[in-house]
């Protein structure tokens, strides 16, 4: 250290009283760093966590008070001096001192995890970071580390890991219970619907009514059934597929299921389709119809006198491909309070209680609406006054296909079912209608014969392979779910026996439960399009004219 004397000039000493002032200038300073390094060393040892900081070989150079007791003494003072391996077993010394060595190795900072003990000597798990120790001059002395005590996290994170793990299997259990029991329920009601549906094609007057009704009551049924599945599947993400759909047709479907209900109120129900909008359209027909099947169903229960009206605009272009559409469903009913009009999308909300015994409902159709609509990217708003009546405006995106397949035409203002193309003048389809529940076989067949079909029936995978010939059908209708070779597998082997025929036939699927994913499957399967049952009559006619088109 050199000493420099503040008042000293050259060639002249300094005087004694000089001297014993520096001398007590210097005092001062001392016991000022003293006081400073003291304030560090309680700050230092009071630091959460364990702080240490060790020589090249391992010695330690100080640490805190945290450290020193888990160690088992009263001060960090008594560890100075002491090598780590003095107080934990040989192996986790090792794997200490191999960070400590790769932190001066490397000459960088390691966050890491290690094993160690807490204060109570029990196994611990700590979130470490090391950086190494240098001099002033940069040069690397050792090691200094902070660790925390990250157990209890550790063990939450394992816990909770467990609990999503076991919830997942839960879940899926619950999805696999669904689609079992959805294809369970559905099957005989499809059934019933696709019977009724027959006999309102053979019967009259009074008969015909009834047949209507058992129809309307079927689908009803079969909505209600749909409403408690979507509900349950909305937890587990399952979104709807995204088809080519003709958006006519389905307001058509709403209305032929409505029309008994509001003809019985003595109710108007009017159709506005806009003459802009495309006749097919890609998105979800499924989200469409459960949209509106919840919204005029609503429509139709609280409105006593006047009208529903159903508008489907077209609403804007995005861009070539996309376009924004627009549905209204108007009514002339109770209406809803402004207090009231957010709540009713909320799960389970009904503003008059059914066991009051004016209407039915579960109060989650409109939270299904909600929902869906928010999944197919679109919107929902309502407009209502008490005693006035209500209309929710849901936009909705969506694609024009590439192709527009052939259909009816779009009239501007509709209240009578769409004009009929006449199946019966045109050439047999031949059919080869694969179906092994023979509900479903018998309606198919009656169906399909009546629009002109020359059917052959095979009741399993095996003996579709076996009737198949090459442009021998036009149209093989697979049900999927069939025993031993699937419908999915029956498509391949029919179209490797086709692989050299002229004309490959159209493969068209039937299942009561489909996904996102195996519409992807199904078509890489060579099938050509993915059908929900029940198959109606209007679906049946438009796959027909769609494949006559193509024939
Ligand atoms: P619900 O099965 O009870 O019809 P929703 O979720 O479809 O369940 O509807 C929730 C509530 O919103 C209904 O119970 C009714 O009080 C009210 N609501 C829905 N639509 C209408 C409407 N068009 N007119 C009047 N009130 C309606």
């Amino acid at each position: 250290m050199s000493i420099s004397l503040v008042n000293e000039t050259p060639g002249q000493k300094p005087s004694l009283d000089d001297l014993l002032a520096l001398l007590q200038e210097k005092e001062a300073e001392i016991d000022s760093l003293k006081t400073k390094n003291e304030i560090l060393d309680i700050i230092i040892s009071k630091l959460p966590g364990n702080v240490y900081w060790k020589s090249l070989d391992g010695t330690i150079l100080g640490a805190n008070d945290n450290l020193a007791s888990i160690f088992g003494f009263e001060s960090p003072s008594d560890i100075v001096g002491k090598l780590t391996e003095e107080f934990v077993g040989e192996q986790i010394n090792e794997l200490l001192s191999e960070i400590d060595h790769r932190c001066i190795d490397l000459d960088q900072e390691i966050n890491t995890e290690e094993f160690g003990y807490n204060i109570h000597k029990e196994p611990a798990i700590y979130l470490s970071r090391k950086m190494p120790l240098r001099t002033k001059a940069g040069k690397v002395i050792g090691v200094v580390g902070v660790s925390l005590d990250i157990t209890d996290r550790k063990k939450m994170e394992e816990e909770l890991k467990i609990a999503k793990e076991k919830s997942e299997i839960a879940s899926l259990a619950k999805s696999e219970f669904l689609a079992n029991m959805s294809h369970d329920v559905k099957t005989p009601l499809s059934g019933i619907i696709g019977i009724s549906e027959l006999l309102t094609h053979r019967l009259a007057n009074e008969n015909l009514e009834l047949a209507k009704t058992l129809l309307a009551s079927g689908k009803q049924l079969y909505n209600f059934i749909e409403n408690c599945l979507e509900l349950a599947k909305i937890e587990s993400t399952q979104l709807f597929v995204n088809e080519t759909f003709n958006l006519a047709n389905t307001v058509y479907e709403i209305k032929e299921l409505f029309l008994p209900a509001v003809n019985s109120k003595n109710l108007l129900l009017n159709i506005y389709i806009d003459p802009l909008l495309p006749k097919n359209v890609i998105g979800s027909q499924a989200g469409l119809y459960r949209t509106l099947l919840n919204l005029v169903g609503n429509a139709v229960k609280f409105t006593e006198k006047g009208s529903i009206s159903i508008y489907l605009n077209f609403l804007k272009k995005i861009s070539d491909q996309d376009i924004m559409i627009q549905c209204i469903v108007e009514d002339t009913g109770i209406g809803i309070a402004s207090e009231n009009q957010k709540i009713i999308f909320d799960r389970f909300t009904r503003l008059i209680p059914s066991y009051k015994g004016v209407h039915d409902g579960s109060g989650i159709g409109l939270y299904i609406v909600k929902t869906f609509v928010e999944k197919m990217n679109g919107e929902i708003h309502l407009e209502s006054e008490l005693d006035q009546g209500s209309k929710f405006t849901v936009n909705l995106p969506m694609q024009i296909p590439s192709r527009e397949l052939p259909n009816i035409s779009n009239d501007r203002v509709l209240t009578q079912t769409p004009p009929s193309t006449n199946l019966n003048d045109q050439h047999l389809i031949r059919v080869l209608l694969v179906e092994d529940n023979p509900i479903a076989q018998q309606i198919e067949k009656t169906l399909l014969s009546s629009l002109n079909c020359a059917v052959e029936v095979a009741d399993s995978g095996e003996k579709a392979l076996a009737l198949f010939e090459p442009n021998k059908y036009d149209l093989v209708l697979m049900d999927i779910g069939l025993p031993e070779i699937q419908g999915d597998a029956a498509a391949i082997l029919i179209r490797e026996k086709e692989k050299d025929a002229e004309k490959p036939c159209t493969i068209i699927a039937l299942t009561a439960h489909l996904t996102d994913n195996m519409q992807k499957d199904l078509k890489a399967s060579g099938i050509n399009e993915v059908y929900c049952k029940p198959l109606l009559h209007d679906k049946a006619k438009q796959m027909l004219l769609f494949l006559r088109s193509n024939i």
